[in-house]
């Protein structure tokens, strides 16, 4: 079998683990984790879009001729006017980690909810992807997953605030869901998918 070649603009492994699991054997997949030297820059950009794009053209022009992708995503809940959205990863505040940021979430949700605001919280995950090479954007691919948000966390799986989130149709949240499901239907696998197509139809088997 021909391995294709990708790289991931990307630090978080559990985003990496993903895209492999949803692209399957046939790509050989490397991420910052193998390449720390990589320039890392600031996400300034006001939507999901802009800050893939940056996080793209910056490793591609760094590694030329690879076929790079990005993945800017976050959690946008309804009552809180789209927030955290952007600054999903920084929710907290800079240098915040995952729990920081679901703590504060949890804040903010069991606030509402004192003050008697309407229930379920309702929110969306969105995945924005760019693909790249050589500094030049190939394409930008979106994916969202809607769902409710959950006062408490739920389950050990997944990563950031998979454990307070419930997509719809179903019970339970991405902490509790398997693995397979969350590959299944989230807004990774939705903008993914369109991602494949695009390489499918543009025959990109380096
Ligand atoms: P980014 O690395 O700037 O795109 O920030 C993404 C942040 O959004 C992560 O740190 C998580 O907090 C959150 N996020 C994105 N995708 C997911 C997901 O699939 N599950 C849970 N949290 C996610």
């Amino acid at each position: 079998m021909i391995m294709q070649k990708l790289f991931v603009a990307t630090g978080n492994r559990h985003k990496t683990k993903e895209i492999r699991a949803m692209l399957g054997d046939g790509w050989k997949i490397e991420d910052l984790s193998s390449h720390p030297h990589l320039p890392q820059p600031e996400e300034t950009g006001a939507i999901f879009a802009e800050n893939a794009a940056i996080k793209a053209v910056a490793a591609s022009q760094a590694l030329p001729g690879m076929l790079v992708l990005s993945d800017d995503s976050g959690l946008e809940v309804d009552a809180l006017g789209g927030a955290p959205g952007v600054i999903s990863a920084r929710y907290a505040g800079v240098g915040a980690g995952d729990a920081d940021n679901r703590n504060k979430l949890k804040d903010e949700l069991a606030q509402l909810s004192r003050q008697g605001a309407a229930q379920p919280f309702t929110g969306r995950f969105r995945c924005c992807m760019c693909l790249a090479r050589d500094g030049a954007v190939l394409g930008v691919f979106d994916g969202a997953v809607e769902g409710r948000l959950l006062l408490e966390e739920e389950g050990a799986g997944g990563f950031g605030y998979d454990v307070l989130f419930v997509p719809d149709g179903f019970n339970n949240s991405f902490g509790t869901l398997p693995a397979e499901t969350k590959n299944q239907l989230s807004h990774r696998a939705r903008a993914l998918a369109k991602v494949a197509a695009w390489l499918a139809a543009n025959q990109h088997n380096d």
